[in-house]
């Protein structure tokens, strides 16, 4: 290992040779015979210099002038300094604790004390630097999540009886940001540190949650506001945060921490108040309030409850047909999910899908939507019903699944029934980062006759670039489209897109029509088939059979 380097200062000869005698074996020595030049010597060899003996009665400069050199000056304030002291009288250690000396040797020499002290302190720094490497995030200077959670811990053990607030920030589109600009991406972060820093309690406890999601924790600033006023001012001021580092900043807040809940229970509620507002349109931030905090509760009985559901037969599948805009014949239909719970009572799919898409249980349940569908047209063929072709929802989860083929094709062979009986129902979302193989699966589905439909068109999260790119047959108009005919020019924007369907050969849909009057504003747009209460509501498989075959021409 390389040797260490050690800056001995000190006027008298006889000790220097000693020290070099006891030290020059093991270490590098640098000499100074008196304060002065001993600092001039630190100065100069700072990156190299692990600990300083310094002598205390020396001519120019002594050694407490020294100390408070040092401690003047910020880039040597981490070297330690072991104070030797010979006889000078009472007080001097105290006064160099005060300076803060990181230890004391008494004079005349022991050579084995010597050796041992400066090997703890040197031993003791390198400990502390180590911790130091795994605490602090290299890329944002601040605690990594680990740290963080041990020191807010402390800070709340500590402080009983103090209002704390807690928020957590995310950036938007961070991981963008850093693929194209690599580690300049985290000046963005830094930057936000620094002005919160700025402008909250100095003794904000900052740590990472995940690699762009930073945790405060500050005491809560005394104000006359009501809640919501607050959370308005809040807005404000990550409204301009956002603007001053040109990114979107939002963030999940809890102002009044109740400290007998776990500390880390409060960590999850920021996070999820962080969720809600990401994916709020036009705003920054989100209190964590009793409305957040029910539904909190509520997804964790969801999460809690719905494989036994799945298995014990609490979830259906119902049906809402779809007529032909022209000849109004009955010419398909949508299979949903309902969930009717002994404990939660009716839960909607609005409610349990996005929970189930959290945590990766929806493509078990598109599964048992898809094989329950083939089942049920299996059925109603054996009964002699003329079928129309079922549309079922998938999920982008449905997509990572290695037995996605499988789970279509099982249950198509197991029921015999033809590929032309299914299609598929997929969002434009499902195709941010699909994988290569995911595409050729959807195309291969197309080419053998399973039709794909663009479901939710014109919910915000679509494009028309996607209509003549992504491999689909069907584009499904979202009932926002339809509630807005009235004005002129959402008519004209959904007449336009019709149009451009026809011209790309792709069938369309809409959904949502609930009156006589809109029925046929639609309908004379030229779409191709209508779905909503206008014809029927989602009905349940037995009420789906008769309505069948009450409609077999
Ligand atoms: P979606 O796929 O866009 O389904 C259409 C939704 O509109 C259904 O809501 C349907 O009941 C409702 N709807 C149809 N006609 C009308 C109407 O005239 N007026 C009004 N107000 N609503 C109408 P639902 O069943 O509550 O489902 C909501 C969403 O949940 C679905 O939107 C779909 O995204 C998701 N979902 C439902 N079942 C499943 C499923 O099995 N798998 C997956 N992955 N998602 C599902
Ligand atoms: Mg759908
Ligand atoms: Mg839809």
């Amino acid at each position: 290992m390389q040797k260490r380097t050690i800056l001995i200062i000190e006027d008298n000869e006889l000790n220097r040779d000693i020290l070099d005698e006891i030290l020059s074996a093991d270490y590098n020595l640098l000499m100074a015979e008196d304060g002065k030049k001993g600092l001039e010597l630190l100065r100069e060899n700072v990156k190299k210099i692990n600990v300083v003996l310094l002598d205390i009665m020396m001519p120019v400069m002594d050694g407490y002038q020294v100390l408070e050199e040092v401690n003047r000056d910020e880039s040597l304030q981490h070297i330690p300094i072991i104070v030797t002291t010979g006889d000078e009288g009472h007080g001097v250690e105290e006064h160099c604790l005060k300076l803060h000396a990181a230890d004391f040797i008494k004079k005349p020499y022991n050579p084995l004390i010597v050796r041992l002290r400066i090997e703890n302190l040197i031993r003791m720094r390198y400990f502390a630097a180590t911790l130091n490497d795994v605490e602090i995030d290299k890329q944002t200077g601040i605690y990594t999540h680990n740290a963080f959670m041990l020191y807010a811990n402390e800070w709340i053990n500590n402080h009983p009886d103090m209002n704390l607030t807690l928020a957590m920030t995310d950036v938007r589109g961070f991981k963008r940001l850093s693929n194209q600009f690599g580690d300049k991406a985290y000046e963005v972060l830094r930057r936000e540190v620094a002005t919160i820093r700025d402008n909250y309690p100095t003794d904000t406890i900052i740590g990472l949650y995940s690699h762009d999601q930073i945790i405060y924790l500050h005491p809560t600033a005394t104000s006359s506001l009501d809640n919501e006023e607050k959370e308005e001012w809040y807005e404000k001021r990550f409204v301009e945060l956002s603007q001053d580092l040109d990114v979107v900043i939002k963030a999940g807040i809890c102002e009044g921490l109740d400290t007998s809940v776990p500390f880390s229970t409060h960590v999850q509620n920021v996070a999820v108040a962080l969720y809600a507002v990401k994916n709020t349109y036009n705003r920054h931030v989100r209190f964590v309030g009793k409305e957040l905090l029910d539904k909190i509760q509520r997804d964790a009985l969801i999460e809690q409850l719905m494989e036994d559901a799945l298995s014990k037969g609490q979830m259906q599948v119902y049906y809402q047909p779809k007529h032909d805009a022209k000849s109004e014949k009955l010419v398909g239909a949508e299979a949903l999910l309902r969930w009717i719970s002994p404990e939660l009572g009716f839960v909607s799919p609005g409610e349990f899908i996005p929970v189930f898409e959290k945590n990766g249980f929806v493509s078990e349940a598109d599964a048992f939507v898809w094989r329950e569908t083939c089942k049920n047209q299996r059925r109603w063929i054996d009964r002699g019903l003329k079928v129309v072709p079922i549309s079922v929802n998938a999920s982008r989860q449905d997509f990572s699944r290695k037995d996605l083929r499988q789970v279509i094709a099982g249950p198509m062979k197991e029921y015999c029934i033809g590929n032309q009986l299914m299609h598929l129902e997929i969002t434009e979302s499902l195709f941010d980062n699909l994988s290569s193989e995911a595409f050729k699966l959807l195309q291969e589905c197309r080419e053998n006759n399973l039709m794909i439909e663009l479901d939710d068109f014109g919910t915000g999260y679509s494009s028309l670039n996607s209509l003549s790119e992504l491999p689909i047959d069907i584009v499904k108009f979202d009932m926002s489209f339809v509630r807005k005919l009235q004005d002129p020019r959402k008519y004209s924007v959904m007449k336009g897109c019709v149009e451009i369907t026809k011209s790309l050969n792709l069938k369309s849909v809409a959904e949502g029509v609930e009156d006589a009057e809109t029925r046929k504003v639609i309908a004379d747009m030229g779409i191709d088939a209508i779905q909503g209460y206008y014809y029927s509501k989602p009905l349940p498989a037995a009420a789906f059979e008769e309505y069948l075959a009450q409609h077999q021409d």
